[in-house]
């Protein structure tokens, strides 16, 4: 499957980061704006290194430009920004797509039979493998999702094993996290907001398919998008998502686990967010 995947790659050619493709990027990209100037600083100084560090390829027909790359950049250090890009060590490949891309499936069902299928992704992060992209899904189109930001969470989830929710706390920089706090307030508002879903789940009529753009309004009035809801895996993901995008409903629905993850990120976007 890999090979399938991977082997129509090119490679991108390296790219340095000028003062003009630095504010393209920083203006394409409206949640960069609560950053303070020093702020700015960092996170273009951490992209720079990141470019040097990671791997861009571009598979299918896209032309994966510099500003592209500089954009992906951005978006991927923005949750690192306190943390450095050490979160993020132990793995070196991205592939861009141009647009979703269709991913080999497999699931057993419960006699026992095997189905295969293709399911179309925006992103996708491999333990200790690649992350891949839809280039068309990471130019920040939407006001409160960001599919790099998502993925990259998952990379620093994996640094201490899978994708559960729980990425390693440093003693230096975390003094007060324990997994045991995290685990508790994230499992409070994973049930919540599972509690949340499985209400509006019931209250839609049943000749609407859920599956529908007609239910959509019904899970709008979930705090979070519901794909947050399939583990605490992707609940953290989606919730750090939110937290750099759109963190105000965020901290509104999930007070205590804002606050751990601003503990986290050593970020608090609200308190960061300019009058
Ligand atoms: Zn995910």
């Amino acid at each position: 499957m890999l090979k399938t995947l991977l082997d129509r790659l090119r490679p991108a050619t390296p790219v340095r980061i000028d003062d003009q493709m630095w504010r393209e990027t920083l203006t394409s990209l409206p949640f960069l704006l609560r950053l303070d100037e020093g702020e700015r600083q960092q996170l273009r100084s951490l992209a720079q290194q990141f470019l040097a560090e990671k791997e861009m390829a571009a598979a299918g027909d896209l032309q994966l430009t510099a500003a592209m790359q500089v954009s992906i950049a951005a978006q991927a250090c923005l949750p690192v920004l306190r943390l450095g890009l050490d979160g993020y060590r132990g793995w070196t490949s991205i592939v861009v797509y141009p647009d979703e891309f269709l991913v080999p499936r497999e699931v057993t069902d419960e006699a026992g039979v095997v189905h295969e299928y293709v399911e179309p992704i925006a992103g996708e992060a491999w333990d200790g493998g690649p992350l891949l992209l839809s280039w068309a899904d990471a130019q920040s189109g939407h006001p409160d999702a960001n599919v790099v930001i998502h993925e990259f969470t998952h990379k620093l989830d994996m640094a201490n094993g899978d994708a559960d929710g729980i990425p390693p706390f440093d003693r230096r920089l975390h003094p007060a996290l324990s997994a045991r706090r995290w685990r508790q307030a994230l499992s409070d508002a994973f049930e919540r907001l599972n509690a949340e879903l499985d209400l509006i789940e019931a209250e839609i009529p049943p000749d609407i398919d859920p599956e529908s753009p007609q239910a959509d309004p019904y899970f709008a009035r979930l705090p979070l998008d519901a794909y947050a809801a399939t583990d605490p895996g992707e609940f953290f993901a989606v919730s750090s998502e939110a937290f750099f995008v759109a963190p105000q409903r965020l901290r509104d629905a999930f007070p205590d686990w804002y606050g751990l993850l601003a503990e986290f990120f050593l970020q608090d976007p609200l308190a960061m967010a300019k009058a």
